[in-house]
């Protein structure tokens, strides 16, 4: 079954969001709230599609509300449509200003108010599948540099706010130039998407992330491991790609191998992100410098774990 979309309905008037709930319940999951607070509560916490907003209420009104829906980051881009009995032009203007969608004023048709949801409903989930489609590499099925950039800070604030460590690594294909030169890039880009895989199975948890950083270049963040339990994990996968055994040009190596770099840190406010994200490279750097095919750690005491 195709999965229903979540409308959010804020009104202040029992009556009034009961008879839009029936109108568009066949066909969405609906939630109500009587005040422009608990709306604004829901719609931070619930991933909604559409929200319908009466713009008539006490305390705060849906002018203000949708303000504050536009301003918060987890709301910005759920479509809303005003909803209200105020049918002067002033009013539609200013709603559909501040960044509403649509404008609906009362007393309406409800298979109007039906075909309208639907179209928003439609390309909001347009919308969102073109996101998500850009954040993933089409060669690999990984995630890209831009689904990596959308999502390492929210992952470096988790752990900042849930104090747990957090690993940053960097990985990068040995001598991949002359894999290149010697194989042609078809046979590249089948090594990019074979470690790609391997990467992906040893990344299993669902707070792993694992992305194509660029070109042979990947990067991992892993949540709540300490230092050993996160360089023991690449190291296996490092294994993984040798025992691949993709073979290499003879003179620089038998098989296709990986360097890795990477830091495990127990982050504090005020932490640099990008300062962790250099160490986990300059991790990489030596890891080359120092033969390749091995992982190269520091620790939350800034101490190197090493492979010999
Ligand atoms: P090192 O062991 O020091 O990493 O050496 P390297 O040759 O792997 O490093 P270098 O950065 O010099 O070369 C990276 C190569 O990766 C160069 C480039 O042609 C190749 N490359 C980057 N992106 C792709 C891609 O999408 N497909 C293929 N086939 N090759 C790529
Ligand atoms: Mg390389
Ligand atoms: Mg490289």
């Amino acid at each position: 079954m195709e999965k229903q979309e979540k409308i959010l309905i804020i009104d202040d008037s029992p009556v009034q969001a009961d008879r839009l709930k029936s109108i568009l319940q066949d066909d969405y999951e609906i939630t109500l709230a009587n005040t422009a607070e608990v709306g604004l509560q829901y719609a931070r916490n619930g991933s909604y599609d559409l929200v319908l907003l009466d713009v008539v209420m006490p305390e705060m009104d849906g002018f203000v509300l949708l303000k504050k829906l536009q301003e918060e980051v987890i709301t910005q881009h759920t479509p809303v449509i005003l909803i209200t009995s105020l049918n002067d032009v002033e009013n539609e203007e200013r709603g559909l200003t501040l960044g509403a969608v649509d404008y609906i004023t009362k007393p309406y048709h409800p298979p109007i108010v039906r075909a309208r949801v639907n179209t928003h409903i439609k390309l909001c989930r347009y919308r969102q599948q073109v996101e998500q489609k850009a954040m993933i590499d089409p060669m690999t099925g990984v995630a890209n540099r831009r689904g990596y950039d959308t999502c390492y800070y929210r992952k470096w604030q988790d752990a900042v706010r849930l104090k747990t460590p957090i690993s940053l690594c960097m990985m990068d294909i040995d001598k991949f130039k002359v894999y290149n030169d010697t194989f042609g890039h078809p046979a590249g880009d089948r090594v990019i998407r074979a470690v790609a895989g391997v990467a992906t199975d040893y990344l299993r948890r669902s707070t792993d992330f694992f992305a194509r950083y660029g070109g042979e270049e990947f990067v991992a963040i892993i949540q709540g491991s300490d230092a050993e339990t996160a360089f023991a994990q690449l190291k296996q996968l490092r294994k993984a790609v040798e025992g691949l055994h993709i073979p290499h040009n003879p003179e620089v190596s038998p098989w296709i191998t990986i360097s890795i770099g990477g830091v495990t840190v127990l982050p504090k406010l005020g932490d640099s992100y990008d300062t962790y994200l250099k160490i986990a490279d300059t991790m990489l750097y030596d890891a080359k410098r120092f033969g390749r095919n091995r992982v190269v750690w520091s620790t939350e005491k800034m101490e190197q774990l090493r492979e010999e």
